[in-house]
């Protein structure tokens, strides 16, 4: 198991990919990288500097203003996962909300912004050892990753999830507005222009519908142990 390979778990919002990525990580002793994180917070600094709202989006303002930008991780001991830092404040909690939710698929659009965060990844993920998940890893960030996991799940099993845990955070919302997110982001994700969400040739599909965390974990380790072996 010393050697090191890159995963890429790619897949729907919702699908539990970051679950599963931070238990592999865990497992492995890998860096472990959301990087929705990295567009959601790009999506917040936008909302707070009022380059989008519900009836503009200026996006030549926000490439004028990406060289600003800093996104970092920082490993919390505690938690047990790297938090998300934008320009050195903590926004993890910030960048959950279903307000950033309703943005960043719309930010994840602009390329400029994709190249930005691109670069970053794949500078994160040099030295492999590292359990990566977004919509385009295993496509445009690391073509070259030695496993590479597409999530499915159905909508409605994927807004019920979500909801729970918006519900669990305090977060007044309706499972009718986060199923609606969840569709819109889907719509968005697969048919912007640079970097859709699509299904990687060489990825393995798993529709978690009917799975439970500890049975989907065992499934995917086992095609780790298989790419590690195959190295
Ligand atoms: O993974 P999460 O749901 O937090 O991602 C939020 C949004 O960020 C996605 O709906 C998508 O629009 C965008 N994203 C992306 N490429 C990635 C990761 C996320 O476009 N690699």
């Amino acid at each position: 198991m010393n050697t090191k390979i890159t995963i890429a778990i790619d897949g729907f919002s919702s699908t539990g990919k970051s679950t599963l990525a931070k238990q592999l990580a865990k497992e492995l002793g890998y860096i472990y990288v959301d990087t929705g994180a990295m567009y959601r917070a790009v999506a917040y600094f936008a909302m707070q500097n009022g380059l989008i709202t519900k009836e503009n989006f200026d996006k030549t303002a926000l490439i004028a203003t990406l060289p600003s930008i800093q996104l970092s991780f920082q490993f919390n001991e505690s938690l047990g996962y790297a938090e998300m830092f934008l320009n050195q404040k903590n926004v993890e909690n910030e960048i959950r909300t279903i307000a950033v939710s309703n943005f960043v698929s719309k930010v994840a659009e602009v390329s400029e912004v994709r190249s930005k965060l691109v670069e970053q990844q794949q500078e994160m993920g040099k030295n492999k050892g590292i359990v990566m998940d977004g919509r385009d890893i295993g496509t445009v960030v690391f073509p070259e990753a030695e496993l590479k996991i597409f999530m499915t799940a159905s909508a409605e099993t994927r807004a019920q999830r979500r909801f729970d845990e918006l519900k669990e955070k305090g977060d007044e919302v309706s499972y009718e507005a986060v199923l609606h997110n969840v569709m819109e982001r889907d719509h968005i994700d697969t048919h912007r222009e640079d970097s859709p969400l699509v299904i990687a040739e060489d990825a393995i599909e798993i529709d978690n519908s009917y799975l439970n965390k500890k049975e989907q974990f065992d499934i995917v380790f086992d095609l780790v142990q298989d790419a590690i072996k195959a190295v």
